[in-house]
């Protein structure tokens, strides 16, 4: 059943693979995010206003959410490489849906053959 399912897939998993690695070398997953923290030194800036900015890249690794400190001179290095990953993981989740539409229709398909040869 899957070999005939198969060829309906829009990209297999090695094509995907190489695209990925050869377009996306550097490309992040999760998302960053600025917070505000305070040092504790009361007479630092920080204890009547908003904190250091700080920020953090959230991701998950083996189901388990990860968060990294990010050097403020980094982020804007960073910023474009987690777009990246987030409109690869867009298209991927575009590519999973389509062929489940495919799958579906697929199905359709064969169920409607099916009485005839009964
Ligand atoms: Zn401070």
């Amino acid at each position: 059943m899957l070999k005939e399912i198969r060829p309906l897939a829009c990209v297999s998993a090695s094509t995907l693979c190489f695209v990925v690695c050869k377009s996306l070398p550097d490309a992040l997953p999760g998302s960053l995010a600025l917070t505000h923290s305070r040092c504790g030194k009361p007479n630092c800036r920080c204890a009547q206003g908003e904190g250091h900015p700080s920020w953090s890249l959230t991701f998950m690794v083996d189901g388990k959410k990860r968060v990294e400190h990010i050097p403020e001179e980094w982020v804007e290095q960073i910023r474009p490489l987690v777009a990246q990953g987030r409109e690869f993981k867009d298209a991927v989740a575009e590519v999973f849906a389509a062929n489940a539409q495919l799958l579906a229709l697929w199905r359709r398909q064969s169920m409607k053959k099916r009485p005839k040869k009964k």
